[in-house]
């Protein structure tokens, strides 16, 4: 998980909410979110299916354009769901899913900043990533 090749596209906030493509359940409403151009592989969407089962690495792609949330919290989110962790040769995560209809991936909750510190303003406290092509603005 190499998230510190991250560039800001510009200073660009989510002015609609983001809800899930499929069933339209809400999950961030608007000005939580900054897009940001940073490469993350994840694995090909899956409904219905428990997206912690995707042993195999190469099946996916990866996407290169992301929701940074604004905040560590993850009670910044209407609707979310998780994965248990990934275990990953740099640091563990998460993959994030729809609280409803369990989409996803949809992002990924990159761990690690939580063993930094929970300074808001600092660049490591960045630790949600949601994929722009797999959710939908409204
Ligand atoms: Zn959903």
């Amino acid at each position: 998980m190499d998230v510190e090749a991250t560039s800001v596209v510009q200073v660009l906030l989510n002015e609609k909410s983001i809800i899930c493509s499929n069933c339209k359940s809400l999950i961030l409403k608007p000005n939580k979110a900054q897009l940001v151009n940073t490469e993350i592989f994840l694995p090909h969407i899956d409904i219905k299916k428990s997206i912690g089962d995707h042993t195999e690495k190469n099946i996916g792609e990866n996407i290169t354009q992301f929701w940074r949330v604004k905040s560590s919290d993850i009670y910044i989110f209407e609707n979310i769901g998780f994965t248990h962790s990934i275990p990953s040769s740099n640091s563990p995560f998460k993959y994030l899913a729809c609280a409803d209809c369990e989409i996803g991936p949809l992002g990924v909750d990159n761990l690690s900043p939580l063993t930094n510190n929970n300074n808001t303003d600092d660049q490591n406290s960045f630790r949600f990533f949601i994929a722009c092509s797999r959710v939908s603005l409204l």
